[in-house]
């Protein structure tokens, strides 16, 4: 048995694993002893990690549809299926008829191939990827105020203060190292405040936990902030030298209705100025969000006042301290940095400067797209309309994941053409016209980029399954096939390298410098060639921190006579994303096999309902069934479902009403309705999904 280094491949906080290879497979793995992140711990998704890629069940060759059944294809032929199903769309619509979904769990030079084919091969900027349904709005929001959407610290920066507030994020189930490394502070000395509807594990091991009404996040960041406005515990200092619009800011909010502000988010006076005093106070206070913050139509604003609050109290660009939004998957935080979003180029270039443009057209050869891109959503929408007939999926499971799934279903139904690149059979898959195999993150080398921008290498340990590929190389055949050979790179490191010749922020990388300590964090560059631990020390990228009055913004579904519950959706420790890769795993299976709808004991004997007692679930858009779960962790009134498991998939249930600015649908409130099903009776599992 020998061990090769390796990070995690489920969420963003990148742990270091190694590999533990015998004879050809992975047997296990076991932590990096010293790693920077997770120093020589992993949570339980982590240990189970070598379940993910076990070569049973993978896809072994690709997959072809024929007479409405996909059967087993030659690459050549899975790949002239693939090349001719575009060429049909770009001769009937053009490029703004085709797209593609890159993925947040492949790698970066995976992901840097996916948007170089959209925009050099397709001529598209329509490409995307989950990042859409999780952390857009901290692209655009932090982006309008502070010029880049990353986490402005590092995780060790936990370690420094002496005040943690984490707003709509269930970080022990979601970020378990950083969760750990967050009550490891609480430990010695630290004040931890959670803000949360739900009372999260860690909001109950919390000094204080703000149980706010669902969606009413601006109401109480503005609250805080105008209590520390009007008791002058604002930081003068930090307001003169660093930033700008401190005067529209003080007008917004003179006039704030503190009265009102109690009434939206349900919680007392005294709760909000404890707080608001605690967080200016703090010598050092370390302010952590994730999507109980964004997955909302007021996901760009909510951002905007957790920003506002930061800078408004000088929290920012000193050890401990920072505005810190929590990514998701393992490599979000580089899908997004490789320019797998439709109006960037890699390193957040944007698409429409003509020198940006001028520079990419002449590295590729090709000029650059003439028309705007659409998101993930905006390209769902436009294949249902007709407008967008031939699509690639890259490792995404659109159908478990995205809201309202019933029109996602459509919009999929709908193309000419869809081809999906797969570690396995998925739901989305199993509606594609061609499906190519894919090496799993132990199968290829490439790197990964977490939470906190730290680049990080993968290797490959063992050969992937049958004739699976990485994606970079299912991407340069295919380009070939179509006709364009500058995706011809021998090997990772030659995408890699790529990368960074025309990308700024990372252009001090490469392969050797990132194998010295576990990676470095961008941007790294002829002045910062060691990486940047912490952002925003001197100055923001866009020069002053922006102060930006926003006002709570009404949930797009309120509970009424027919939908009479808040519904909300998280996520479990034992499980991520859509299940597909920790579903494989008998341990965390075992853990939690079902999506139980989690109801306040009030409310359940109201409705009549014991424990795993079945229900029908109803929204506007879809229904499902599935058991109930009695338990506090939810108030009187409102629901919660994980979205993991597609025999109950919640986002039957979920609304596509999305942000204006960032696009993103509001999953994280809908309005629903509970029937109990007849004692006895099973429920009812959503079905599978066909092609056609
Ligand atoms: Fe993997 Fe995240 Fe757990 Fe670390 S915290 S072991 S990256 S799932």
């Amino acid at each position: 048995m020998h061990v090769v280094p390796s990070i995690c491949t489920f969420c963003g906080v990148g742990c270091g694993l190694g590999l533990r290879v015998e004879e050809g497979r992975v047997i296990g793995v076991e932590p990096q002893p010293g790693h920077p992140v997770s120093e020589g711990q992993l949570c339980a998704k982590g240990w189970a990690c070598s379940f993910a890629v076990e070569p049973a069940g993978r896809l072994r060759e690709p997959l072809v549809r024929e007479n409405g059944r996909l059967r087993p294809a030659s690459w050549e032929e899975a790949l002239a299926r693939t090349a001719e199903g575009f060429q049909l769309a770009l001769d009937e619509l053009g490029p703004s008829g085709v797209g593609v979904i890159s993925c947040a769990h492949a790698s970066n030079e995976d992901n840097y191939a996916a948007q170089k084919f959209a925009r050099a091969v397709l001529g598209t900027h329509n490409i995307d990827h989950c990042a859409r349904i999780c952390h857009s709005p901290s692209v655009a929001g932090l982006g309008r105020t502070l010029g880049s959407g990353a986490m402005s610290g590092g995780i060790a920066d936990i370690d420094q203060a002496d005040l943690l507030l984490v707003i709509g994020a269930d970080v022990t189930e979601n970020h378990a190292m950083i969760g750990a490394r967050l009550l490891r502070a609480q430990a010695r000395g630290a004040t931890l405040i959670v803000v949360d509807p739900r009372r999260t594990r860690l909001a109950r091991l919390a000094d204080i936990h703000l149980q706010l009404r669902l969606g009413s996040n601006i109401a109480l960041l503005n609250g805080l902030l105008h209590l520390i406005l009007a008791n002058g515990w604002e930081d003068r200092a930090f307001l003169a030298a660093r930033c700008e619009g401190e005067a529209a800011l003080r007008h917004h909010l003179a006039n704030f209705d503190l009265a009102q502000c109690c009434v939206q988010t349900g919680l007392a006076l005294a709760e909000l100025e404890r707080v608001a005093y605690l967080f200016s106070h703090a010598r050092a206070a370390f302010t952590a969000y994730g999507m109980g913050i964004t997955q909302f139509q007021s996901g760009t604003n909510n951002v905007i006042a957790v920003s506002n609050l930061v800078l408004a109290c000088g929290q920012s660009g000193r050890p401990g301290t920072g505005i810190n939004p929590l990514r998701g998957q393992n490599n979000v935080q580089g899908a997004c940095d490789m320019g797998c979003l439709p109006d960037v180029y890699p390193g957040y270039q944007p698409a429409a400067d003509p020198a940006v443009q001028a520079r990419f057209g002449a590295a590729w050869g090709r000029p650059a797209p003439a028309l705007p891109g659409l998101t993930s959503l905006a390209m769902s929408e436009a294949a249902r309309r007709g407008q967008l007939r031939a699509l690639m999926v890259m490792g995404e499971e659109l159908v478990v994941t995205d809201p309202d799934q019933n029109q996602l279903l459509r919009a999929l139904r709908a193309l000419d053409f869809l081809v999906v690149v797969e570690l396995r059979l998925s739901e989305t898959a199993r509606l594609a016209d061609v499906v190519l195999p894919a090496a799993a993150f132990t199968e290829k080398d490439g790197t990964f980029t977490n939470c906190e921008r730290r680049v990080q290498r993968i290797r490959q340990a063992v050969a992937p399954p049958g004739t699976a590929r990485a994606d970079w190389q299912i991407l340069s055949a295919l380009a070939a096939c179509m006709g364009y050979s500058g995706m011809d790179w021998p090997d990772a490191e030659a995408v890699f390298a790529e990368m960074t010749a025309l990308t700024p922020l990372f252009s001090a990388m490469d392969y050797p410098a990132l194998a010295v300590a576990h990676g470095l964090q961008w941007p790294c560059d002829a002045a910062h060639p060691q990486g940047s631990p912490r952002l925003h020390e001197r100055g923001f990228p866009r020069g002053r921190g922006r102060l930006l009055p926003v006002s709570q913004v009404p949930l797009d579904e309120v509970p009424d006579a027919d939908y009479p519950f808040a519904f909300t959706t998280h996520r479990l420790h034992f499980h991520y994303g859509g299940g597909a890769m920790t579903r494989q795993s008998p341990l965390l299976e075992r853990e939690t096999p079902l999506a139980l709808l989690f109801m306040h004991p009030a409310d359940g004997a109201a409705l009549g309902l014991g424990e795993r007692q079945a229900v029908r679930v109803r929204s506007r858009r879809g229904r499902l069934e599935t058991r109930v779960h009695l338990t506090d962790d939810v108030p009187p009134g409102t629901l919660a479902m994980p979205y993991h498991f597609r025999e109950a998939p919640c986002n039957q249930l979920t609304n596509p009403a999305q942000d204006p600015i960032s696009r993103m649908p509001e999953l994280k409130a809908c309005a629903v309705a509970v029937e109990p099903l007849a004692p006895g009776v099973t429920p009812r599992t959503t079905e599978r999904h066909g092609r056609r």
